[in-house]
């Protein structure tokens, strides 16, 4: 199978989340017939929805050229959240790790077990932003260009974290896209 450019949203507000986030670009790397192609910067980001009172998230976005089928892709992405002890119980609670399939190719697919483009990514700024920060010209199949839904999405708390010299995951945080957040 030829293979396809797919984007992966990270996601982890539990366990050390910025090495959880790193430790998920190294797998996503070794998946078979998968080759990372782009990692993005990392993002902290207040939590939308789900229970009140959650940790921040830490989000990032992978490029991955992979042979694998948009189902097998979806099936290791699982089985990835779960080596990382991923435990399902409150839907958007905290995780260690959510891998979302963002977009597979051009494919566009909707059933119970997979839809794509992923059917949140579009409003949603922690996936934008670490998106476009890797592929600015991507065009959303159904949705349009990604810069323009980045434009148009509705404020959110995100921030990049700014590696140092002497501390590469710093909490040193830059603001971007804020609508009033005090760092
Ligand atoms: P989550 O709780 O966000 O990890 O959602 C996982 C569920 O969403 C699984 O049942 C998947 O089959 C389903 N799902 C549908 N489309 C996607 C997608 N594009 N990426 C990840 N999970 C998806």
């Amino acid at each position: 199978m030829q293979p396809m450019r797919a984007y992966i949203g990270i996601g982890s507000n539990l366990d050390d989340p910025v090495a959880q986030v790193r430790r998920a670009f190294q797998s996503l790397n070794a998946l078979p017939t998968c080759a990372s192609v782009a990692c993005s910067p990392l993002y902290r980001t207040a939590p939308v929805g789900g229970p009140p009172g959650q940790p921040d998230y830490i989000n990032a976005v992978a490029a991955l050229d992979t042979a694998l089928t948009p189902d097998d892709l979806l099936q290791a992405l699982q089985a990835l959240e779960t080596a990382q002890g991923r435990v399902r119980t409150v839907r958007w609670g905290m995780r260690t790790l959510d891998l979302d399939l963002l977009l597979y190719g051009q494919i566009t697919r909707n059933d119970s077990w997979l839809t794509l483009p992923h059917p949140r990514l579009h409003h949603r700024a922690f996936v934008l932003q670490p998106l476009h920060d890797i592929a600015p010209n991507l065009s959303i199949p159904g949705r349009g260009a990604l810069a323009e839904l980045l434009a148009a999405c509705p404020p959110q708390v995100i921030a990049r974290l700014e590696p140092t010299a002497t501390d590469p995951v710093n909490q040193a945080y830059l603001a971007i896209a804020i609508s009033g957040w005090n760092l």
